[in-house]
């Protein structure tokens, strides 16, 4: 790279910093629109119980086509963040995510659990759960139906307001599951304090665990802890039938990753889900 000599001189660094800024300053502008563009759409991952195999649930995942070029939430999540453009996006994510869930179970998936991610900004509105009860009744779903995805650090930057909240959605019978667990710097002990249902395993201990004895003993002791403290546990990013086995091994509960199936688009997840749906109609 080349360093500053004198004032006169432009560093790629600068440079760099200047284009990743510029960059940032586009996709918010773009970003605006996007729902309004109807640019923005979820794709469903499906979790899969290790026990027996079956579907348990599906992560919707969000996308953004700007312009035919599809850009990753990776990058645009962040931005919405900065921007405050996230509590509009997260409420047409969540709005999404109750209609979708209704048309599933209208299609026999009564037992599907959709997880939708919740931004800390959403999470802490004040009239965040007033309006997660408010969806359930208008796509006349049951709390059991969804699950809220959220961060370590959502619940510890903000103990306060975010115990409110935790509270409020345990009330209404939401469950919660801890998103990326074991990249904060929280406790299983200090969470235990929280009504948390859910653990979800970071893929990044899953990545090396084939080889790397240190993300076994990881993994195996998040299992056994999440095991005694009544938790429910989730292994994100299984690629591997070997990293499914090992899973297996350790008591985990569920999965989730490429091995299972990539995230999918309306069309596909419908497809995906056919051998799991219930093959006669109810009658009352
Ligand atoms: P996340 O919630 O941890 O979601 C899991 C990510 O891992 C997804 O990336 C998924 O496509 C990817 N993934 C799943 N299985 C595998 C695997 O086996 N291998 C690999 N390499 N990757 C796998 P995606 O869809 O790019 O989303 C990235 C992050 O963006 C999410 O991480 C989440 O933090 C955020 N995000 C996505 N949708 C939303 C949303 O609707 N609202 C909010 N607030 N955040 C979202
Ligand atoms: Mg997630
Ligand atoms: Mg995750
Ligand atoms: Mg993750």
């Amino acid at each position: 790279q080349a360093l500053r000599k004198g004032g006169d001189t432009i560093s790629y660094f600068d440079i760099d910093v200047g284009q990743a800024h510029a960059r940032r300053a586009d996709l918010a502008l773009k970003l605006e629109q996007a729902i309004d563009k109807q640019q923005l759409s979820l794709y469903m991952q499906p979790q899969m119980a290790i026990s027996d195999g079956s579907l348990k649930g599906a992560e919707a995942l969000l996308r953004w086509q700007c312009d035919g070029e599809f850009i990753s939430p990776a990058e645009f999540i962040p931005v919405a963040e900065q921007t405050g453009l996230i509590l509009a996006i997260g409420d047409w994510v969540l709005e999404q995510a109750c209609m979708m869930t209704a048309e599933y179970r209208r299609l026999g998936l009564v037992d599907l659990v959709v997880a939708i991610n919740i931004s800390p900004r959403q999470f802490l509105q004040s009239d965040f759960s007033a309006r997660v009860e408010q969806l359930l009744n208008q796509y006349q779903i049951p709390a059991s139906a969804i699950e809220l995805e959220i961060t370590e650090s959502t619940i510890m930057d903000n103990e306060h307001a975010g115990i409110l909240v935790l509270n409020q959605l345990k009330e209404l019978g939401v469950s919660l599951a801890i998103d990326d667990f074991g990249t904060g710097y929280s406790s299983l002990a200090y969470l235990k304090q929280f009504p948390v249902n859910k653990l979800k395993i970071d893929r990044s201990f899953i990545r090396n665990i084939e080889h790397n004895l240190d993300d076994q003993a990881i993994v195996l002791s998040l299992c056994q802890m999440a095991r005694n403290l009544k938790l429910s546990v989730l292994a994100e990013g299984i690629e591997t039938q070997a990293q499914l086995d090992m899973l297996a091994q350790f008591d985990c509960d569920a999965i989730q990753g490429f091995w299972y199936s990539r995230p999918l688009a309306h069309p596909d997840f419908i497809r995906f889900t056919e051998p799991s749906r219930i093959a006669e109609p109810l009658h009352d």
